[in-house]
């Protein structure tokens, strides 16, 4: 008899994390990516998980809910948690990675093993044979989207998130910006981040200045304001909501001392590292959607950028995924569809980490369906078994992308009062349960 092979769509972070899972199970798979064939708005290469935005995989602290989710990836055998650890760069109390690095390590991994096999092209129909996964990701091909539409029969939900711009580190005035990290987490013992000071006329200015700009014409739906995710808004956007919003948010000056002043500036904003070489930096949350002469223009009006070299602009990008509590168990398996599995961003979850996470659940659980095995879910108190579990049972009619935090967590029986003691629980009680679950 033929082995059963199981389709995998799309080779981003959740594909390649399941491709790999299924394979450690000794099943063989089928991996599309219908990049470089087809490319979509953001990705830039033909290399398999490649991160399109933020180099950043959120925070590596055990006490964080990202940190929490690295740990529960890391015992669960995933590949990409690995990659990123094997190439990260220094970002404080984050785990952040050379991107072209990260996604070369993993195409090599994947091309190393033997059971899977790299197919690069668009698939534009829901695979018919199961075990089967989906993972499309936010840019799911045209055609594959529209299939998916008819098959769930829900209506699709899609907005816009932004992309932060890029800027050489040796056109980065230092007399001006300096070094620093909050709270003391940094690798580097000058501080991770480059810090970029604004003083109250400075500051205010540079919010006006973003408010007044001109943006890329917004079409239909995304003119929508409701439509764009919340934990990923565009500077101006905040900018035009409250002058003050920025500074109370990505441009916080707190922690961050002035050597030059000895005080925290009004306001900052946050350079980080983005490539090994320690050449390229992001503008820490960032994201925009103002044309690009805009954005020269604007952006070096901040203190230390004024000759900033861009190597990337901001911009807007789409966003599909299905309405998961309307389609999918806490096992990632389609409740009308045994055998076929939703997993990334296309499934509902917000963040690579998250994405990987439930590439990694639903690798694990098409290879059970192989077996003749049943999906399993994850302890609910663990931050993937949380995540998995707010997809199947969140209001379907408000649903929108959900990312790591402690709030899907259920809550703890005797809460400590500090909030660091309360995340510390959360993590004991997480890796606990995962041990349990694993071992138990
Ligand atoms: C522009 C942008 C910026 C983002 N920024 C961040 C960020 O800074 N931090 C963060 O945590 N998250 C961010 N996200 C959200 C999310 O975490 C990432 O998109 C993440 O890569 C999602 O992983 P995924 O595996 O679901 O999708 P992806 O990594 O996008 O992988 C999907 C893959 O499927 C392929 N594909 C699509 N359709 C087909 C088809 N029909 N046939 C074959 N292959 C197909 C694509 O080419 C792609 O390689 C961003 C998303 C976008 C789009």
């Amino acid at each position: 008899m033929e082995p059963i092979v199981v389709d995998v769509i799309g080779g981003g972070l959740a594909g390649c994390e399941a491709a790999w899972q299924l394979a450690r199970r000794g099943v063989r798979v089928r991996l599309f990516e219908m990049r470089p064939g087809v490319p979509t708005p953001a990705h830039t290469t033909a290399n398999l998980a490649e991160l399109v935005c933020s180099n950043s995989l959120g925070s590596k602290l055990p006490d964080r809910a990202t940190g929490l989710l690295l740990a529960e990836l890391k015992r669960l055998g995933s590949l990409l948690a690995a990659s990123a650890e094997k190439t990260s760069v220094p970002a404080g109390g984050a785990l952040a990675v050379d991107r072209d690095a990260f996604s070369a390590e993993v195409t090599r991994a994947i091309a190393a093993e033997p059971l899977i096999e790299v197919v690069r092209c668009e698939v534009r129909e829901i695979p018919a044979n199961r075990p089967a996964v989906i993972a499309a990701g936010p840019l799911a091909s045209d055609a594959l989207a529209a299939a998916l539409q008819a098959f769930t029969g829900e209506e699709n939900l899609a907005f816009f998130d932004a992309i932060a711009p890029i800027v050489q580190l040796d056109s980065v005035d230092m007399n001006i910006a300096y070094r620093a990290s909050r709270r003391d987490r940094g690798e580097r013992e000058d501080g991770d981040y480059i810090n970029c000071p604004l003083n109250k006329e400075q500051y205010f200015a540079f919010v006006e200045a973003l408010a007044k700009a001109e943006t890329f014409p917004l079409h239909g739906f995304e003119r929508d304001d409701k439509r764009f995710f919340e934990g990923c808004l565009a500077v101006e956007v905040l900018a035009k909501r409250d002058p003050l919003a920025l500074r109370f948010g990505p441009m916080r000056g707190v922690g961050l001392d002035d050597p030059k002043t000895g005080r925290w500036p009004f306001a900052a904003v946050q350079l980080r590292q983005d490539n090994l070489a320690d050449t390229l930096y992001n503008l820490v949350g960032f994201q925009t959607n103002l044309k690009w002469p805009e954005q020269e223009r604007i952006f070096r009006t901040i203190p230390g950028l004024e000759n900033a070299a861009f190597v990337r602009f901001g911009q807007m990008h789409r966003n599909t995924f299905v309405k998961a509590p309307a389609v999918l168990d806490a096992t990632l398996e389609c409740r009308k569809a045994p055998g076929l599995f939703l997993a990334g961003q296309i499934a509902g979850i917000e963040g690579y980490l998250g994405s990987v996470g439930t590439g990694l659940l639903a690798g694990m659980n098409a290879a059970r369906a192989v077996q003749g095995l049943p999906s399993q879910t994850l302890p609910r108190e663990t931050m993937l078994g949380a995540l998995c579990h707010y997809l199947a049972n969140a209001a379907p009619a408000e649903f929108q992308p959900m990312k790591a935090n402690f709030g899907i967590l259920p809550p703890l029986e005797k809460p400590p009062k500090s909030k660091r003691d309360r995340y510390q629980a959360y993590a004991t009680r997480a890796l606990a349960a995962l041990d349990e679950w694993q071992h138990g």
